[in-house]
């Protein structure tokens, strides 16, 4: 649904209407001028700064989120986006020249960074505003206008946004469809220059087939099941904090959480005895009333996930309660027989999909070897995590294993550094932003190349030149 109203049934022709004004916008060239977008960066983040206390209170509501892992997780990353882009937009946006090899001489050749266009951000529903609002830090830097589609399912800060975004965009460059699955597949009929996708694979799959029909590109990212690797004995007290950390912010809800733990099995048992202690460290030994502790979004991700302990060995957490969508910082372990199998193929549900909730399985593997076997056997991993002391294995994983990101002595860290480009591989999802990575995902790079009327070398290899001539420009050129 359009704007401020509440979303009742998908109106397709409010949708195309409201996607058409905000195209009007984009070709009126009012978002091009870096001054222009300096402007709309500085709107973003008065946005956030001006309504802190409102996202903190629609956060709250939707997801028991914390006021400091508000801040921490959701508005500092889009408001560092934010600075990264001020700092560096004029000399993004300046034109490069190119050199032009002799054949084609006289002529001047360069860069020009141009906006695609009018961009469909479509976020999920567990870092509701940095995985809206981060993605159109890199959307407007680029001169863009936006269409944002925030989830349905973390509806305050969805109707937040809607009732802000006009506010803070009042030209209409930046608007905001509200609404589910119907809303957003009338959406996704509306041609685009470009749509920035997250979620799971499912639905992005659903996104592909739509922006096919417009030949519009995409970048996707997508989820699944995050590994890391365990063999720091010297380390074991920070790893086991740093992974548990990780895993059990936001209760697990997070794309490149942790989801599963590879060691040998020696280190099982003194890792989860270290993993126990952090956990009362950080969340206290009842998180249930810990207010730093979050909640499952939905019923059906709390049925879900308690029905992953069945046949596995809880060894620390397991309590969970429906009514208030508790479910305890776990670890689990597995009886196992024969090689470890990750993904759909594995007899253990808990191993099969992505986890996306506070359950952490710790899996004991034979070697370093078996471990990167059993990764490489399943879909290409969003992250993978590895505490090694030694150099071999470090190299190891970074050249026989590929993830959109391999972080070494800790986890999820990586989306904080605007440097990085965030994005998945293979299974995991396609294109990256963040930083300058968002600026060239969403700028196309148009070559302009100038070549004057006079001398009129290009006569060399048209018709009626000499023969020798000609075949001696032809290869210059290497053209025909
Ligand atoms: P989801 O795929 O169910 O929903 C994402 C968006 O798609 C929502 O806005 C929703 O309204 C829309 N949608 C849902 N079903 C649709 C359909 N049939 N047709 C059209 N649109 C539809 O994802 P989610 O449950 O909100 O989020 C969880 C998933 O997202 C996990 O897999 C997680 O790993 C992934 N994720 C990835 C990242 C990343 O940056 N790579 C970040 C967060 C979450």
């Amino acid at each position: 649904m359009w704007g401020r109203a509440k979303a009742t049934s998908p109106d397709e022709e409010a949708i195309a209407a409201a996607v058409g004004t905000t195209r009007e916008v984009f070709l009126s060239g009012r978002t091009r001028s870096v001054s222009s977008r300096i402007e709309r960066l500085r709107a973003l983040r008065a946005l956030i700064l001006d309504n802190r206390s409102s996202f903190a209170g629609a956060l709250w509501e939707d997801l028991g989120k914390s006021r400091q892992e508000v801040e921490l997780t959701e508005s500092d990353v889009v408001l560092g986006e934010i600075s990264f882009a001020l700092r560096n937009l004029r000399r993004w946006t300046r034109r490069r020249r190119v050199p032009v090899p002799m054949a084609l001489q006289p002529a001047s050749a360069g860069l020009l960074a141009e906006p695609l266009g009018v961009i469909l951000v479509v976020s999920p529903w567990n870092y509701p505003v940095q995985l809206l609002l981060a993605p159109l830090v890199g959307v407007l830097a680029a001169g863009n206008a936006a269409v944002l589609k925030p989830s349905e399912l973390a509806p305050a800060t969805s109707r937040l946004i809607a009732r802000l975004v006009p506010e803070y965009f009042p030209d209409g460059a930046v608007s905001v469809v509200e609404g589910g699955v119907d809303e957003t597949t009338a959406v996704l009929a509306q041609r685009f220059d470009h749509i920035v996708f997250t979620g799971s694979a499912g639905v992005g799959r659903v996104v592909l087939r739509a922006a096919a029909e417009h030949l519009t590109p995409v970048t996707l990212e997508l989820g699944g099941k995050s590994p890391v690797w365990f063999d720091d004995d010297e380390g074991l007290q920070e790893a086991a904090r740093r992974i548990v950390w990780a895993k059990f912010t936001n209760a697990g809800q997070t794309c490149v959480a942790p989801d599963y733990v590879l060691t040998t099995p020696g280190r099982v048992e003194p890792l989860i005895a270290a993993m126990r202690s952090a956990l009362i460290d950080l969340w206290g030994a009842e998180p249930r009333t810990n207010p730093q502790y979050g909640r499952i979004a939905t019923d059906r991700h709390f049925d879900r996930l308690v029905s992953l302990f069945e046949g596995v060995d809880i060894a620390v957490g397991g309590a969970h309660d429906r009514a208030e969508r508790y479910i305890a910082p776990s670890i689990v372990t597995l009886a196992q027989s024969g090689e470890m199998v990750i993904g759909p193929q594995s007899p253990a549900p808990v191993l099969q999909d992505e986890i996306f909730g506070p359950i952490l399985p710790i899996v004991a593997v034979p070697s370093v070897e078996a471990a990167i076997h059993a990764i490489n056997a399943t879909e290409k991993p969003l992250a993978l995590y590895v505490f090694s002391g030694s150099a071999r294995v470090r190299r190891l994983f970074e050249e026989r294993t590929s993830s959109g990101a391999l972080v070494h002595d800790a986890a999820i860290i990586h989306v904080g550094a605007p440097t990085l480009p965030f994005g998945g591989v293979g299974g995991s999802g396609m294109g990256a932003y963040h930083g300058a990575y968002s600026w060239s995902s969403f700028s196309h790079l148009k070559p302009i190349l100038r070549k004057p009327l006079r001398p009129d070398t290009l006569r060399a290899v048209q018709p009626g030149s000499h023969g020798i001539v000609r075949r001696l420009a032809q290869v210059l050129l290497r053209v025909g």
